[in-house]
């Protein structure tokens, strides 16, 4: 490494809070599937931001839109109306099939903000005694990080010396509806779940377990809250992943990809009911809605369709996998996937997953380890089938190397 490298590595350690592991590159341009590091250094970026940048780095036509907006007008807050706004509303919308669009930053935001609409729903809507609001959520969740959100995670790390933490949720395994079933109260307003499990490792529940659980949270009055900040704007192959099971959130989250990672944009959409109870004054985001905000958005939305992203995610993602399956290596205890959501899980014996990442850094790939024994896959969504096959043959190389 150059001293330069070294530098920015060393300077972030000590001055920034240590609450990541970063891998040791030093990044300074993206394009595409490809980043460059600041010697020059190209990899294929298989991480895209936890997918947030599914469209590929810097898109041109979402960094016009950027730009453009950017000249005109960035905030006005929502004290005043803008002229993006209700466009991003209606093409949302039309788009996702939504009735109801409330705008905000961050993945968190948006399943903060769900929580409370589901609540206000519950005792406005469903009659729920006032406090009492129960929300079922799922064993290794992942939802993002205030304290809202990691009261309710399983993961020790995540929530360990974090509380005092809210009342008001229930944990039960994912992908069991039956557990699902058991859960449920006259005083559960809603199940807040991921299509996929993407943090906990892409965990992809058993077929026709989304089937259940719409049934069952229809049989109960039960508002399903899909988290689809992670798989969702064509990560899995399709526009949202409930779309594998033929089913319909009642309430989605959208965040990450829906400003192609140039800008936090997310989004909780939603059917009438829910967002409807909303009034002026109890609920909002001096950023949420604003117009570039929008701008950005409407455009990461438009070249994803236009482009074909979706389609091709489903395509490369099938042959990425189908190649991953062809992988002869001993350290291999799974491969599993859907669209370009992947994930390669190591056994324990072959060493932790970290190690296996920063190998890959030197062949040239980017990938990120997710519960020490797991490699997560998930690279922008315009990768090529050369692309593909590029990192298909270096995954295998490191794959059947010898750590010991
Ligand atoms: C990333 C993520 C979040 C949180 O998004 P932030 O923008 O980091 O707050 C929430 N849910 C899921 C499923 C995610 O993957």
């Amino acid at each position: 490494m150059s001293s330069s490298v070294i530098d920015f590595i060393a300077t972030e350690a000590r001055f920034g809070a240590r609450n990541y592991e970063p891998i040791g590159v030093v990044l300074s341009r993206g394009e595409g599937v490809w980043v460059w590091d600041t010697e020059g250094n190209r990899y294929l970026d298989c991480l895209s931001a936890y997918s947030a940048v599914s469209q590929g780095h810097c898109h041109p036509k979402i960094l016009a839109a950027m730009v453009e907006q950017a000249h005109r007008l960035t905030l006005t807050s929502r004290a005043f109306h803008n002229d993006q706004l209700a466009l991003f509303y209606e093409e949302i919308a039309a788009l996702t099939g939504s009735h109801k669009v409330l705008p905000m930053n961050s993945g968190a935001e948006a399943v903060e903000s769900a929580i409370k609409s589901v609540r206000k729903w519950g005792y406005e809507v469903k009659g729920v005694p006032d406090g009492q609001a129960e929300i079922i959520v799922c064993a290794n969740n992942f939802h993002g990080r205030t304290l809202g959100i990691v009261g309710f995670s399983t993961d020790p790390e995540t929530r360990g010396h974090f509380g005092p933490f809210a009342p008001g949720f229930r944990i039960i395994p994912f992908g069991d509806a039956a557990a699902l079933e058991e859960a449920i109260t006259p005083n559960t307003v809603a199940f807040l779940v991921e299509p996929i499990q993407g943090e906990a490792g892409v965990i992809i529940p058993p077929a026709g377990y989304f089937t259940k659980v719409r049934e069952l949270c229809t049989a109960n009055n039960v508002m399903l809250v899909l988290d689809e900040i992670q798989t969702g704007l064509g990560r899995t192959g399709k526009l949202l992943a409930e779309q594998h099971e033929g089913i319909e959130a009642d309430v989605t989250l959208l965040g990450k990809a829906l400003s192609g990672g140039f800008y936090p944009v997310s989004a909780v959409l939603s059917n009438n009911d829910v967002l409807g109870t909303l009034r002026p004054g109890q609920h909002g985001s001096t950023f949420g809605g604003n117009p570039l905000a929008c701008a950005v958005a409407r455009a990461a939305l438009r070249v994803l369709v236009e482009e074909g992203m979706i389609e091709n995610a489903a395509l490369q993602g099938a042959r990425f996998l189908e190649g991953l399956k062809d992988i002869r290596a001993n350290t291999i205890r799974e491969v599993r996937g859907r669209g370009l959501m992947l994930a390669i899980e190591l056994h324990p014996e072959a060493g932790r997953a970290r190690r296996y990442c920063d190998a890959l850094q030197g062949k040239g790939i980017l990938a990120k380890d997710t519960h020490e024994q797991t490699i997560r896959i998930a690279p922008p969504l315009v990768i090529t089938s050369d692309q593909v096959d590029w990192a298909l043959e270096r995954l295998a190389t490191t794959l059947t190397q010898d750590f010991s």
